[in-house]
């Protein structure tokens, strides 16, 4: 369990010696990897515990009176109130297990969804992640919603004064990213709950890009729901969480009906289990989940402000030298922005550069990062991301730096 204040303090070295991927050559050059905006890399703890739990420990939990059931539902409830602490979620049973953010803004925009009528209208934004917009364009068609868009300026900052009048008594839910995963963008989520809160709309902070780089604090937040990905958060792929209120995941229906979310079953009606079960139909991924509160476990011993620090400081620094190569322009420019550097260069198409990169050992991603209408707003195909997580270094820039120079030169 977290111990309070027991706090790492921040050493790249022994940091990075808890990644073995990070050792790793590849085409004979040492691994750089500039792609955790997609996902993250493993600690060594999570690897361990990924093999205890199915060397020792692999059994279904919930039902199971036998040792092994009991030992894997206590560890899978003992995730489960780790992270309960580290969003600070007032109660356990907020806390739902899923297979990611995709999952965890599906299951609002269906169940939420359920208890909206004809003319009420959703707020998004327009540099949503496309799991932030298609579910609401699925809900709308369904219940007869309208969609509404918050715009964005060419700095890929959010117009606050359009979206004060797009609010009204209408607006039923906001839905934003907290962190931009195209641009980088940090949005003033604070103003934004606080502006719907005050016309009675509910708001989700999609926090795929967030929890891994800052402190969240659901109740500070004030926020309804809160979506994350255990895999880009330094744990297992293929489970995530969604943080809900209670009173509004009560009075929302089931998502999936199956085991473990019913009370009592019978041919004429079926009662419902309570929370958390009520949304967590069927065996869950429990190595993921308890692997999961082992990355947030190890992620609470850190210094959350001095990785936030650290990657704030590669991100300004791999602007500052991008900016030096001719004909590179940076893709989201926001006064508040971290861990993400997306850019396009004249003349150059980003796949080439990414396809030259990984030649040389460095792992980015390139194309529209599921962000279509952020491409379409600026123009472009796509962008040349490099993400950074708390694990890399100013020195890796420089030989990315160098990397993306030697790449113009065999393509200009
Ligand atoms: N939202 C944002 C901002 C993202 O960056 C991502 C993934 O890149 C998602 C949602 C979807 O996450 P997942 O594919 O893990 O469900």
């Amino acid at each position: 369990m977290i111990v309070e204040n027991e706090k790492i303090p921040f050493d790249i070295n022994a940091i990075r010696a808890e990644f073995p991927v990070l050792k790793q050559k590849i085409y004979g050059k040492d691994l750089i990897y500039f792609d955790n905006g997609a996902t993250s890399q493993k600690p060594q703890v999570v690897l361990d515990a990924i093999n205890k739990y199915y060397s020792q420990e692999n059994s279904n939990i919930h039902r199971g009176v036998h040792h092994l059931s009991q030992v894997a539902t206590s560890h899978y409830e003992e995730a489960r109130t780790i992270i309960q602490k580290y969003i600070n979620a007032p109660l356990q049973e907020e806390v739902l297990f899923n297979s990611g953010t995709t999952a965890g803004i599906n299951m609002v925009a269906f169940c939420f969804g359920e208890l909206l009528t004809e003319g009420d209208e959703i707020v998004i934004s327009a540099m949503e992640h496309h799991s932030n917009i298609v579910p609401w364009q699925m809900l709308c068609e369904r219940k007869k919603c309208i969609l509404k868009v918050i715009p964005m300026t060419k700095k890929g900052e959010l117009e606050m004064d359009v979206f004060d009048n797009l609010l009204s008594n209408k607006t039923k839910l906001v839905a934003v990213s907290h962190i931009s995963n195209s641009l980088g963008t940090i949005n003033p989520i604070e103003e934004i709950i606080e502006k719907a809160h005050a016309i009675g709309a509910k708001v989700l902070i999609d926090g795929a890009q967030s929890i891994q780089h800052m402190k969240v604090d659901v109740q500070a937040l004030d926020c309804d729901f809160y979506a994350f990905s255990g895999h880009k958060v330094f744990g297992p792929t293929g489970v995530g969480v969604l943080y809900g209120k209670k009173e509004i995941l009560d009075s929302m229906p089931p998502y999936q009906g199956g085991g473990d979310m019913i009370s009592k079953v019978t041919f004429e009606k079926t009662t419902y289990n309570t929370l958390p079960h009520k949304f967590e139909a069927g065996t869950p991924h429990i190595a993921g989940g308890i692997c999961l509160g082992t990355a947030i476990e190890y992620l609470s011993k850190l210094d959350i402000d001095a990785i936030q620090k650290h990657e704030y400081e590669l991100a300004q620094y791999a602007e500052q030298e991008l900016l030096n190569i001719d004909g590179l322009r940076i893709i989201g420019t926001a006064k508040n922005k971290t861990s993400v550097v997306s850019f396009v260069i004249e003349g150059i198409h980003p796949f080439d550069i990414g396809t030259l990169l990984d030649k040389q050992g460095i792992a980015v991603r390139t194309g529209h990062h599921c962000t279509q209408p952020v491409m379409s707003f600026f123009e472009i195909p796509g962008t040349i991301r490099a993400s950074f997580a708390f694990y890399n270094t100013k020195n890796e820039i420089d030989i990315f730096i160098k990397a993306v120079n030697r790449s113009l030169k065999m393509l200009r």
